[in-house]
């Protein structure tokens, strides 16, 4: 039986095991250690998750769904090829996916998980992550916060005795960033500041945006399919741009049959991404505020997250901290790394035993209080002050306003506002009191904030009353029943066979070449889609086996063409033509 650490990212995740010593990636039945965190249906209902659904999102839109995380904890519903799914639902079978690929690599049962969640996420966001686990079978004891993974993985493998760190983790939808302290074999998070609606996706968006702008086009009026295709084509941009920084690229694309292009450079990208910088600043600014820590005392800026291999991003850090920041080797699987490794030291590995890493708590906590009986607006009462170390445990005492009052009605916020009714409300508490003068019977709250992010309160009136509340989502906190039937529906939904999922994979990559291409290599493409299905149809293992080689090649060569068109030379539809 294993323990597994789990990144489930928004945009992609991966499955990690501590052993030999260290923590190791595992990888997925494509050799890849990213699995795209997408989920899609297919024509006769099956369910496909990763490297084929990133495939048709371009080409299946209302098929496809993709950076569901960012909604997670709320009701929102995709709507996936006529089947309706919540948040939660996309991730359990993301999370059953990475659970397959961890049995199939390790040859063992899984025991346990440890699933990292952005240190943002607040309670409905956290138990929304529990459930999806439940969902998919997985026993999950610890939540982990991104950036304390990131920290501890950096640490851990700097090899260095003190130290402290500013880790950024810049994903496709997430920003992180944590302060941490390190002394010997002790990883402090001193504080963490976020925004989980800010990532990689943003800079797409505004490139794809800028795109429109520059060629008259109207963002809102294209279509779907469209819009992902200049998703693609931005992002795509955007990576080569990171690669070779000095060389402009030239974004291509074929809308309405017509071809549109517009030249991209290092300059442009950093004018278009200058709003998006400015809102990393000021996550960068809270944490460092709220650490008490000067920037002078900081030893070194980490990278990590995707987004961070944008040179700009690097630039841009590096004129704020007048240094240049480290960025990982592997920025993608940092945090990974960094679930492993405290399943590692969950696990009690050996040479872990002595690690210690404490947390804080990443916003406020506290309850709704008026001042007098006339107090129309009640303000926040923080028990639980941000950035306070974990486990957290405050009592306070809250005294009746009105003669005769019968209830002190305790009403639960998360977060850093004055007014109550500006944050967000967790949940409700109510002792009952005996009659009496105002302000001489009260209630004793008792907050408690574990390391995972659970949040119980106590309250016990002076009368004797005592009720006990673990805040969760109502609408998340579901029965056994319920989780049954949803359990019953997930299961209910057809996985495809691995052997299919290969050639699946080559056609939707085949079907998302044609999208994106035009002309004479369109046709190509077109040309793979009816081979290959030819070579499906005939039930012939052989004749698959050979026809899937040669389209395999000849689709990377598609590939590699739709890589380069957009690449330094000045772009021209067929470049053979002209030699
Ligand atoms: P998440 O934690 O959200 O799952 P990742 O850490 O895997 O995300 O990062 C994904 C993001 O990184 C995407 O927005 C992707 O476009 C971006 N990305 C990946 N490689 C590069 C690169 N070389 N340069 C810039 N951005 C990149
Ligand atoms: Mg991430």
């Amino acid at each position: 039986m294993a323990m597994i650490g789990i990144d489930l990212g928004t945009t992609n995740s991966l499955v990690s095991v501590y052993r030999n010593g260290h923590p190791e990636l595992l990888p997925n039945e494509w050799g890849q250690f990213m699995t795209p965190s997408c989920v899609g249906v297919l024509e006769d209902g099956a369910v496909t998750v990763g490297a084929v659904a990133r495939e048709r999102l371009i080409t299946h839109p209302g098929e496809t769904a993709a950076s569901f995380k960012t909604w997670m904890g709320t009701q929102k519903e995709f709507l996936l090829g006529g089947k309706t799914f919540l948040p939660h639902e996309l991730s359990a079978l993301v999370l059953r996916k990475l659970a397959q690929t961890a049995r199939e690599a390790l040859g063992e049962e899984i025991e346990e998980a440890v699933i990292s969640v952005p240190a943002y996420f607040n309670d409905n966001q956290r138990c929304a992550t529990r459930l999806a686990a439940q969902l998919a079978g997985l026993p999950v004891k610890r939540l982990i916060n991104e950036p304390s993974a990131a920290a501890l993985y950096h640490s851990h493998a700097a090899h260095q005795q003190e130290q402290r760190l500013l880790v950024v983790d810049f994903g496709g939808g997430t920003l992180d960033v944590s302060v941490v302290d390190c002394f010997e074999n002790m990883v402090e998070i001193v504080a963490i500041a976020g925004n989980n609606r800010l990532g990689g996706n943003d800079i797409d968006r505004a490139i794809a945006s800028y795109f429109c702008d520059q060629t008259g086009l109207s963002w809102p009026n294209l279509a779907p399919q469209q819009q992902r295709q200049l998703l693609a084509l931005a992002e795509k941009g955007k990576i080569g741009l990171s690669r070779m920084r000095d060389r402009g690229c030239i974004l291509a694309c074929q809308i309405d049959g017509e071809t549109r292009s517009v030249p991209l450079d290092g300059e442009t990208l950093r004018a278009i991404c200058q709003p998006i910088f400015r809102q990393v600043k000021e996550v960068i600014v809270r944490a460092v505020r709220d650490s008490g820590i000067p920037i002078s005392a900081i030893s070194d800026v980490v990278l990590v997250g995707g987004s961070s291999q944008l040179s700009v991003f690097v630039d841009y850090l590096e004129e704020l901290f007048s240094k240049r920041p480290t960025l990982a080797k592997h920025p993608e699987h940092t945090v990974a790394l960094g679930v492993g490794l405290c399943a590692g030291i969950k696990q009690r590995s050996a040479g872990l035993q002595d690690i210690v890493m404490t947390d804080v708590c990443p916003f406020s906590l506290g309850v709704a209080a008026c001042n007098d009986v006339q107090d129309a607006n009640p303000h926040m009462a923080t028990l639980i002050q941000r950035s306070s170390i974990l486990p957290a445990r405050r009592t306070e005492r809250f005294f009746t306003l009105a003669n005769n009052q019968r209830h002190i009605r305790l009403a639960i916020y998360q977060g850093e506002n004055y007014y109550a009714a500006d944050n967000l409300l967790l949940g409700e508490l109510s002792v009952s009191v005996p009659p009496d003068e105002a302000g001489k019977q009260s209630a004793a709250v008792t907050f408690a904030y574990d390391i995972n992010g659970i949040l119980e309160v106590t309250a016990e009136s002076s009368g004797g009353d005592r009720r006990r509340t673990v805040i969760l989502n109502p609408r998340l906190n579901w029965s056994e029943e319920e989780i049954a039937r949803a359990l019953e529906r997930l299961n209910a939904l057809p996985d495809q066979s691995l052997p299919q999922e290969e050639d699946l994979l080559l056609l939707s990559r085949a079907e998302r070449l044609f999208a994106q291409l035009s002309d004479r290599r369109r046709e190509e493409a077109a040309g793979i889609i009816q081979c290959l299905t030819q070579a499906l149809q005939s039930g012939s293992p052989i004749r698959l086996a050979q026809e899937r080689e040669r389209l395999r090649r000849h689709l990377e060569d598609l590939e590699a063409w739709a890589q380069r068109d957009i690449w330094g030379e000045p772009y021209i539809e067929d470049e053979e033509d002209m030699l």
